[in-house]
């Protein structure tokens, strides 16, 4: 169970350090964390104010108010002649400074600009990824349960699906049927680059048709119970050429390097540099055009970045993937995948564990 009290209390603490008086968070994820409830990005206003003292006022339209769960606040309901700034500017009750979430709709921030003139805006992110990026254990176990189920479906797809003379959006369309057939209630994304696609990291599935000798990247996730899975795997159509069999053997040597170097007190910056010399010892250094991994939570893609020049350390809590890559313009693309946590004593674990090396399909 999440204490959401809890994290409004956490989240008050962070405000207090960092002279914040009151938080204004709209659509994204922070607005679940705090309260379990996801607002839809809708025109009509969703907002929570959470002042330093009180019970937190979560604005929301009235349409929407029976899908809101209970929760340490109170919910003023506004309807479709009322105005919903309003009810925040009310509730927030002329802060000096106010944090507002960095995925607010400039539109909602204009007005609200404009009617608390004496107030400096600041943005919330810093204080909420402060909580965000260590999750709890209830949180690893969710993560955990979409990791498993992400890792069925990868050894599902050597097994079931064809990929000769299909394309890859036949082939998109089953991993994600499998995707939520292994227990996530949604797919966030499936990916299916083959050939020279895969030179393209977020390639979007077309109507290429796989053929024989294909490097073919498949990366999806989904969500389970609002926390994601994102993993990847490059299969190949038939028997590799030798080329392909050399790149994706430095790959799962970067990507093992990665898994080897994150532990507790590593610096974010130190996995991506593990990664990318093993990359660029074996000369594709300049083929590795993307930092070595992301965060992951209620987000697919939030803190901690796993990117040169990330100083941050890896502590108990985080989890993060680690997905070296080499694209090769024209050719192909070969990529691995895993969401890794730092455990409580400090070594990473990997929430994926299928196999990594180069399946081959049909
Ligand atoms: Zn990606
Ligand atoms: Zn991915
Ligand atoms: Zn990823």
């Amino acid at each position: 169970m999440i204490d959401f009290a809890h994290r409004v209390e956490l989240v008050r603490r962070e405000m207090e350090h960092s002279g914040v008086d009151c938080l204004l968070v709209s659509v994204g994820a922070d607005l679940p964390y705090l309260t379990g409830y996801e607002a839809m990005p809708l025109e009509r206003l969703t907002m929570l104010v959470l002042p330093m003292e009180g019970t937190p006022s979560l604005v929301v339209p009235r349409l929407e108010a029976p899908r809101v769960p209970p929760g340490p606040f109170e919910v003023r309901e506004w309807g479709e002649t009322d105005d919903p700034i309003g009810l925040v500017v009310a509730a927030a009750a002329r802060p000096a400074v106010a944090a507002i979430g960095d995925q607010t709709w400039a539109l909602f921030l204009l007005r609200l600009l404009a009617r608390m003139t004496e107030t400096t805006f600041v943005s919330a992110s810093t204080l909420i990824t402060e909580l965000r990026i260590r999750k709890e254990p209830a949180e690893i176990a969710m993560l955990r349960a979409a990791g498993a189920a992400a890792d069925r479906v990868s050894v599902r797809i050597p097994r079931e699906l064809r990929f000769e003379g299909r394309s890859e959006r036949e082939i998109a369309r089953d991993v994600a049927t499998m995707i939520r057939e292994e227990g996530h209630h949604t797919v966030s994304f499936a990916i299916v680059a083959s050939g020279p696609n895969g030179a393209s990291p977020h390639h979007e599935p077309g109507d290429r048709i796989c053929v024989r000798g294909d490097a073919v990247v498949v990366d999806f996730g989904g969500r389970m119970d609002g926390y994601c899975s994102d993993t990847t795997r490059t299969f190949v159509v038939g028997s590799p050429d030798p080329d392909l069999v050399r790149v994706h053997a430095v790959v799962e040597e970067a990507q093992l390097a990665g898994r080897e170097t994150a532990s507790a007190g590593v610096r974010a910056e130190q996995v991506d540099k593990a990664a990318r010399e093993v990359i660029e010892r074996a000369g594709y250094g300049d083929y590795f055009v993307h930092r070595v991994g992301h965060g992951i939570g209620l987000e697919t893609h939030e803190p901690p970045y796993l990117v040169a020049g990330n100083e941050q350390e890896l502590e108990p809590g985080m989890a993060f993937s680690i997905e070296p890559g080499i694209y090769l313009p024209g050719r192909f693309g070969v990529r691995i995948e895993d969401i890794c946590v730092i455990e409580p004593g400090g070594n990473a674990v990997c929430l994926n564990d299928s196999p990594r090396q180069l399946v081959a399909v049909e």
